[in-house]
């Protein structure tokens, strides 16, 4: 089954042809350098900024949401078809993070549903679990307009409904999709080449976040795959308990 959905991100599993039947490592099991898998560091999250942050974090998850559909704390809600407040299982284990709603997430009010999501969840099914089992949703809950990349004002207005998400969710572990989920999660400039392959703990939490390519830049670079799923499996240690002791 795993094999499908490796298939389906697009990655080839060789196997032997005869009289070794187990998989050979190929280009989808480079492993992780053990001491990789320490923690780097943890990152505080900025103060937040937006004047009903206070009220947010008292907000139950019904409440959340009424409040998030009815946002207008920036100028996104004037260009917005509806918010996208997110999908999935509220007991999930794994929080996936990605950037801002699209076109096709703006009309239909969930995360990830164009050719990005279908990938997406081809890379969820390749970690062994099925995309209702996991919680998705975004460092925005509106649409930026021709899906421009969000600004810091947007970008704060949004986080304290983010940061009451993942209070509310307690999830083992977030899963930050492209750079601007994992920078603004981390609260860093960092940049990808040296965000991935480093495990990281939102605020101060502990909660581990792992930060991989999102699934729109795979689509247009698919050579990049085979470095997800490195990504993917090094998560995939991380929630096994593999480290972060
Ligand atoms: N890209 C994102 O980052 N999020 C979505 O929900 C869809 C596309």
């Amino acid at each position: 089954m795993r094999d499908q959905y490796l298939q389906a991100m697009g990655i080839t599993r060789w196997v032997r042809r005869s009289h070794d039947l187990a998989p050979i490592a190929s280009q989808v099991t480079e492993p992780v350098p053990e001491q990789a898998l320490a923690v780097k560091e943890t990152i505080e999250l900025s103060p937040v900024q937006t004047p009903d942050s206070h009220n947010v974090d008292a907000l139950d998850w019904p409440a959340l949401e009424r409040v998030v559909s009815n946002c207008n704390a920036c100028d996104l809600h004037s260009t917005r078809s509806q918010t996208v407040f997110g999908s999935g299982d509220l007991n999930a284990d794994w929080l996936i993070i990605g950037e801002a709603p699209g076109a096709d997430e703006d009309r239909e009010g969930q995360p990830f549903v164009g050719r990005a999501g279908q990938l997406l969840t081809a890379m969820i099914g390749a970690m062994g679990m099925k995309r209702e089992q996991i919680f998705i949703t975004n460092i925005l809950k509106c649409r930026p307009p021709q899906n421009r990349d969000p600004d810091v004002e947007e970008v704060m207005a949004c986080q304290p409904y983010l940061r009451r998400q993942i209070e509310l969710l307690q999830p083992k572990i977030i899963l930050a999709v492209g750079r601007i989920a994992a920078q603004n999660l981390l609260n860093t400039h960092e940049t990808m080449k040296a965000m991935r392959g480093n495990p990281y703990t939102y605020a101060d939490t502990g909660i581990p976040v792992v930060v991989t390519y999102h699934p729109a830049y795979l689509l247009r670079s698919p050579l990049e795959k085979r470095k997800a799923w490195q990504d993917l499996q090094m998560a995939m240690r991380i929630y096994d308990g593999e480290a972060l002791q």
